[in-house]
This record gives structure tokens, sequence and C-alpha cells, in this order.
């Protein structure tokens, strides 16, 4: 019959218009986010030991980072991550032993400028090392060590 298949398709038009949507109006409205989701990085600084294991795991070398000897250990001073080349495989965090890289759940990572891409975790100066402190460390190592 002429038409026939103009009919069919508009009856799948007509049932899917008033059906329920799957669509939400984004940015206003947004989807739960599930709790294991990959979404921007936050790294605990003071759990950080600066041991670099983050960083060999990562099969794309997205995150470089910087320490400097401070006493007895070893100090961050600069965490990056060129967020750009990250899978968000997650290898990174399960590799780390302190518990220190995490994903959050924010996921508007856009930026304007492609030099404001890299995430910046950490960008600081190593406190001086005084001979007090010096002092301090090794007592604390020694009865560690008892
Ligand atoms: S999530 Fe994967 S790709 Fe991204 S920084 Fe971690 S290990 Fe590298
Ligand atoms: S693996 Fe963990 S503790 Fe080691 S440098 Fe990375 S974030 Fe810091």
């Amino acid at each position: 019959m002429f038409g026939k298949g103009l009919v069919k398709g508009m009856q799948i038009t007509f049932k899917e218009f008033w059906s329920p949507k799957a669509t939400i109006q984004y940015p206003e409205h947004q989807n739960p986010i599930p709790d294991r989701y990959h979404g921007r990085f936050t790294l605990d600084v003071d759990k950080c030991i600066a041991c670099g294991m983050c960083a060999n795991a990562c099969p794309n070398k997205v995150i470089s980072l910087q320490k400097q000897k401070v006493g007895t250990k070893q100090y961050l001073t600069n965490y990056v991550m060129k967020i750009y080349y990250c899978l968000f495989c997650g290898l990174c965090v399960e590799s780390c032993p302190k518990d220190a890289l995490h994903f959050s759940k924010v996921i508007n990572m856009n930026q304007y400028h492609f030099s404001d891409i890299p995430l910046v975790l950490v960008q600081r100066e190593a406190p001086a090392v005084t001979a007090e402190s010096e002092v301090a460390a090794s007592k604390t190592s020694d009865k560690e060590g008892e």
C-alpha cells in the first residue's frame, strides 16, 4: 500500500513523543554521579611521601613530581598532571601506598587556555631545615627504630 512506511514511521514518532524523556537540561539539572566515578584528581599532600609510585604506574606519563629532601624525609614540592593525556584508568590511584591520591566527582575540567589544562595539585617551596629540626627528626627516627 502506498504510504504504509510513512504511517508506520509516524506511529513510532507519536509513541516516542509521549514516552518519558531520558535527556535532562544540563547544567541546570544533573544526573547523580556514582560514588566510584573517575573525576578530577585530589591529592592529600599530608599523606603523600613523594615516592613516585603513581608516576611510575601511569602508562601515559601523565604525572610529574618534584621533591626535596628536608631533614630525613622527602618533601613534595611540585605535583602536576598533564590531564589531557589521562585515560582515567585509575592505575595511579591504586598504586599509591599511602592512599593519598583519589578521584573526585568533579566532572567539569574544561579550560579556556591550553596552558591552564595541566592539573597542578602541589606547587610549594620546601621549608628551610634548621639544626633544631634536624635533631628533632633524628630523635623521632631513633624512637621509631627502637
Ligand atoms: S588515571 Fe591512568 S592515565 Fe590517568 S594519570 Fe592515572 S595512571 Fe595515568
Ligand atoms: S604514590 Fe601516593 S604517596 Fe607516592 S608520590 Fe604518588 S600520591 Fe604520593
